[in-house]
């Protein structure tokens, strides 16, 4: 039995090859690219809760605007916060950047180089200014987030509560030959493989060694053996319901979808008529889209954007009551089905439960009949949630849309015919939603539902690589899901 790891320099070192073809976190590129202390500390800043593709983006339109300090001091914070756009906390991190110049002016004009005056920075905490010291002066410095933190104490090489002790037992026990590079070796090995949820130890180098003290790793389906041989053969696909795609189109839609570089996006509540559908968001560079739109305006509505074009469209399921309201899009490729659906919801006061329970028998016996023919993906916002684990309040909704016992008797009923929900292959415990409502301050206080799944049948869960929820993702009160399928 592994106890913990203590041949520090052995793991570090097997890692560094690890990772080396990993992608660079993106604090250490932008050092490497501008050699820039004031450049690695907004990019520092923008990262915090943020993914390195979103805070490489956001970065280089920032610094087009303002490469240097004196650029940054004439930007409006509202200017700002609109470049920065979709990083986490945007707002905050506009006004923390819009008041940057000025408080480094108090110290002397130049970014200082130790981590007890750049604490003194609007926005800067210890790990920002660890990272700042380490990555832009090269000083040594062990900067520790949430990633060293957690597989420091996976090895048992530290049994700390917080980053903070971490940092502090680091400091007394990590040779200082690693201070400078360990935060970018893990923050790639933590994003790579050893994830915060489920980690890949199926797959880990790391596995002859590791203690993995309090990790539950990601279950392998016995049928999925090992990860592929040929990675461009993986297809990215989201899914999301953006609530309204021009109000999310003037939030930055097509830049976002850029950014998250789907092979499928399938999108739901578009909320317009096709003639009213900008030529923009019709012809996204690299992508052909296809829409059902309902008959009422304002209302419902599906769209897919794919890379590849599809053998045949198919819009609603040829049931007239069910298809005037846009709910349904059907892209036939060479090997499989994407059904992208808008489930009714069964409204105020239940009035529309049965219209939904309606729809969604006629649904099932529509994959199905699919399914007897080749791959069938189902994505889209079903508007249940499943399981109490897949609501934050489960006892005070009993009675309410989106979680009554026969909405989730019908999922029930889905997933005994052969459809799995590819988001439990993965993720057994509660805690993850994409759905949030905009009243009570409910995204910030993660009091969500999980209501937007990708569900596969059940003889294409072999094509099945991963599934995730993109919760940072902003600019709905749904966040995007996520199937990577081969
Ligand atoms: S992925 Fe698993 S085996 Fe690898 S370091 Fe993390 S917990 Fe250990």
């Amino acid at each position: 039995m592994k106890k913990e790891i203590t041949d520090i320099d052995l793991i570090l070192d097997i890692l560094a090859r690890e990772v080396a073809s990993y992608a660079v976190p993106v604090v250490d590129l932008i050092a490497v690219q501008s050699n820039d202390p004031y450049q690695v500390l907004v990019a520092t800043i923008l990262s915090a809760r943020t993914k390195d593709e979103t805070t490489a983006a956001a970065a280089a339109r920032l610094f087009k605007k303002a490469p240097d300090l004196e650029s940054l001091a004439a930007l409006a914070e509202e200017e700002i916060a609109r470049l920065i756009y979709p990083v986490g906390f945007y707002r905050s991190k506009a006004g923390y950047l819009a008041r940057l110049p000025a408080a480094v002016s108090s110290m002397g004009g130049v970014i200082p180089d130790d981590v007890d005056r750049l604490l003194q920075l609007p926005g800067v905490g210890r790990k920002t200014a660890n990272l700042v010291v380490s990555v832009a002066f090269r000083k040594p410095a062990i900067c520790v987030d949430t990633h060293v933190h957690r597989i420091m104490n996976i090895w048992g090489y530290v049994q700390t509560k917080t980053p903070l002790e971490t940092e502090m037992a680091l400091r007394q026990k990590l040779p200082q030959k690693h201070w400078l590079h360990v935060n970018s070796v893990l923050v790639a090995f933590g994003q790579g493989t050893c994830r915060p949820v489920a980690p890949h130890c199926d797959r880990c180098v790391l596995l002859p060694y590791c203690p993995q003290i309090g990790v539950t790793p990601r279950r392998v389906p016995a049928s999925r053996g090992a990860a592929p041989a040929t990675a461009q053969a993986v297809k990215k696909l989201l899914s999301w319901n953006v609530n309204g795609l021009r109000a999310v189109e003037k939030k930055g839609f097509i830049g976002l979808v850029k950014e998250l570089d789907p092979d499928i996006l399938a999108i739901q509540e578009t909320k317009l008529q096709e003639e009213q559908v900008s030529a923009e968001l019709k012809n996204i560079e690299g992508y052909h889209s296809f829409w059902h739109c309902a008959a009422r305006p304002g209302y419902s509505g599906v769209a897919v954007y794919s890379r590849v074009a599809p053998l045949n469209v198919r819009q609603g399921m040829g049931e007239p009551e069910f298809d005037a309201e846009g709910r349904l899009l059907t892209l036939e490729f060479a090997d499989f089905f994407l059904v992208n659906c808008y489930f009714p919801n069964a409204g105020e006061g239940l009035k529309r439960l049965p219209f939904k329970l309606s729809f969604n028998r006629a649904l099932l016996a529509f994959v199905q009949q699919l399914a007897a023919q080749k791959s069938v993906v189902l994505c889209g916002d079903y508007n249940v949630a499943h399981r109490e684990i897949d609501l934050k309040n489960p006892q005070s909704n009993v009675q309410n849309a989106g979680f009554t016992p026969e909405e989730r008797a019908w999922m029930d009923a889905f997933l005994e015919a052969g459809f799995v929900d590819t988001f439990r292959m993965f993720h057994q415990e509660g805690g993850h939603y994409t759905w949030w409502t905009y009243r009570v301050n409910a995204r910030a206080r993660d009091i969500g539902w999980r209501i937007d799944y990708f569900c596969v049948d059940k003889k294409s869960v072999a094509r099945v690589r991963d599934a995730a929820i993109l919760k940072d993702v902003m600019g709905s009160d749904h966040c995007p899901v996520e199937l990577d399928f081969v």
